[in-house]
């Protein structure tokens, strides 16, 4: 029997069904899989599959098996964004409920002249059907490390604006999902691709939130 201390460390590999894993993707995996391993600790899939318009039939389950082939195998049950929706209905009515989230009718082109950051609503069509957003307060400013880019800041409100939570064709916003989810599966460190690292700051933002 060990006397170790059981590793709290759970990481995940998160791809969207949207194409065939290609190398960069691969990496990523790879990079959190091995951390994992490397703290003992346990390392999650999980399948975005939240956005049908852009998703290809059969592709989560190729990416799965992909995955497999190179010995990468989720510890626990594989999760479907797809299946998820009440957890993040909940969540969003929180949200809404206790005033960090609001509904917004503005399109892209009305937030045009802003360069698409939301600050305050500008809709030139109020019929429209709503997105749901989470305020951002003037002066959010966001700090975390990094493992490989270190100290990373961002001014939430100025360079992101009021975030996206439920888009207006009614599908759920992946900063959303990404949040319950990451909380739901209790992961405490996240191994992805570069161009996730601004989104990192708007996540934090919502944990707090929530
Ligand atoms: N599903 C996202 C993607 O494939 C990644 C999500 C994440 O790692 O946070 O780009």
């Amino acid at each position: 029997m060990s006397d170790t201390v059981p590793s709290l460390y759970r990481g995940r590999f998160a791809p969207s069904p949207t194409g065939r894993l290609h190398a960069g993707s691969l990496v990523a995996a790879l990079g959190s899989w091995l951390l994992a391993r490397h703290h003992d600790g346990t390392w999650l899939v999980r399948v975005e599959d939240l956005d049908p318009p852009r998703e290809v039939p059969g592709v989560a389950q190729q990416q799965l098996a992909t995955l497999a082939a190179f010995g990468l195998v989720s510890d626990e049950p594989v999760i479907w964004q797809s299946t998820r929706h009440d957890a993040y209905a909940d969540a969003l009515s929180r949200l809404l409920d206790d005033g960090s989230a609001f509904e917004c009718r503005c399109s892209r082109s009305d937030l045009a002249a802003v360069g698409g950051i939301h600050r305050t609503c500008v809709a030139s069509d109020r019929t429209r059907p709503p997105a749901v957003r989470l305020r951002v307060p003037d002066g959010t400013r966001i700090a975390f490390h990094d493992g490989l880019q270190g100290e990373v800041v961002q001014d939430v409100d100025r360079e992101v604006g009021d975030v996206v939570l439920r888009r207006a064709d009614g599908y759920w916003a992946y900063q959303l999902a990404v949040v319950v989810d990451d909380a739901a599966q209790g992961i405490t460190d996240i191994v992805r691709g570069a161009d996730l690292l601004d989104s990192t700051p708007r996540q934090i933002l919502l944990q707090r939130a929530l």
